[in-house]
């Protein structure tokens, strides 16, 4: 079978994987010029950040096994069992990033980077994806992994009955700001902060999580502040974050900062099955096997399962 996967984030590269290792042939198509989609790693200077997902857990025995197998190659190791007064279940991450993990398992795969898919059409018993600069891809088979307003624009021209429940699923924003800092600062060990301040969803030092060389602070916006800012001015907005940061930064010098917006963040609802299916296209992500890491790559399995059975 030809499959092409639409997105090189946690659903499809897993998704990639399933269908290879199974002997089919796979081409991933990434708008972007690197893996991860939502698990986001950007460095300034010697400063490197997580910007996205910042850290995942293993609720099921099936992300379990991955973890164990993620963590036994090097990419992934645990973090710490909880922030503030911690759970004892494991929080993980990337070993030198959550990128450590995306990069990995792209690099057996054929993915084409800067290949923004623009439409799919069914031409007969062959679905054909069409990239912006009109390059067409012919496949047997397609997985979706997109969030899913993303997706519908894809399939506008499908001729495809998506069901509601999917077609309404919307998303919350997240409004980042990255900080680049000189000296301690006032986030506490184990450098992530969860739960405690008014505008922050999640804070963390990035040097005391292990992944810089140098001072770098996540502050990740809740969405109730990110929806209330969103069309408002960018600076005004992220002068206003950093004020906010400023009892998290401490005596820190402020070295550099930039805003990050995501505009698709954690979708608000979750479609009942790990994935949604129509002939050989199948729509998978975190919208379906749950809003977070663990449901991206479960998710992207189990379409990779639907196309196999
Ligand atoms: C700010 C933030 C914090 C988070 N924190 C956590 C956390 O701490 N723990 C946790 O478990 N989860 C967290 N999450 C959620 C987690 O990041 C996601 O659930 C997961 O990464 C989703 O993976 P995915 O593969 O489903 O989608 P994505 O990662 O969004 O991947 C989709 C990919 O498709 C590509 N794409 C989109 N449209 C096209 C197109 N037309 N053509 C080609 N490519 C396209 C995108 O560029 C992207 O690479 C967080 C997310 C955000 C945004």
């Amino acid at each position: 079978m030809r499959v092409v996967i639409i997105g090189a984030g946690l659903a499809g590269l897993c998704a990639a994987h399933e269908l290879v290792g199974a002997g089919h042939s796979v081409t991933v198509l990434e708008k972007s010029r690197a893996t991860g989609g939502r698990c986001a790693t950007r460095r300034i200077g010697n400063a490197t950040f997580d910007h996205g997902a910042q850290f995942f857990t293993a609720r099921s025995d099936e992300f379990g096994a991955i973890v164990e197998q993620w963590i036994s190659l090097g990419i992934a190791r645990e973090w710490c069992r909880g922030f503030g007064s911690g759970d004892g279940h494991p929080r993980y991450c990337g070993t030198a990033g959550m990128t450590t993990i995306t990069k990995h398992l792209a690099k057996s795969l054929d993915v084409r980077f800067n290949s923004l898919a623009f439409e799919i059409r069914a031409e007969g018993d062959t679905w054909v994806v069409i990239l912006d600069d009109a390059t067409r891809f012919s496949a047997d088979a397609v997985v979706v992994t997109c969030p899913i307003p993303q997706t519908l624009s894809l399939l506008v021209h499908a001729d495809i009955e998506v069901p509601e429940g999917i077609r309404t699923i919307t998303y919350d924003k997240t409004i980042a700001a990255l900080v680049v800092v000189e000296g301690a600062t006032n986030v506490p060990e184990p450098g992530g902060v969860q739960s405690g301040d008014p505008v922050f969803s999640f804070i963390a030092d990035n040097q005391r999580k292990g992944i810089s060389e140098s001072g770098a602070l996540t502050f990740h916006a809740n969405a109730s502040f990110s929806e209330q800012h969103w069309w408002n001015d960018v600076d005004a907005t992220h002068q206003l974050l950093l004020d906010q940061a400023r009892p998290w930064i401490g005596d820190a010098t402020v070295i550099e900062h930039q805003p990050k917006r995501w505009r698709m963040a954690t979708p608000q609802t979750i479609w009942p099955d790990a994935c949604w299916s129509y002939q050989r296209l199948v729509v998978a992500g975190d919208a379906f096997a749950g809003p977070r890491v663990e449901g991206a790559v479960l998710s992207g399995r189990a379409a990779a399962r639907q196309l196999l059975a």
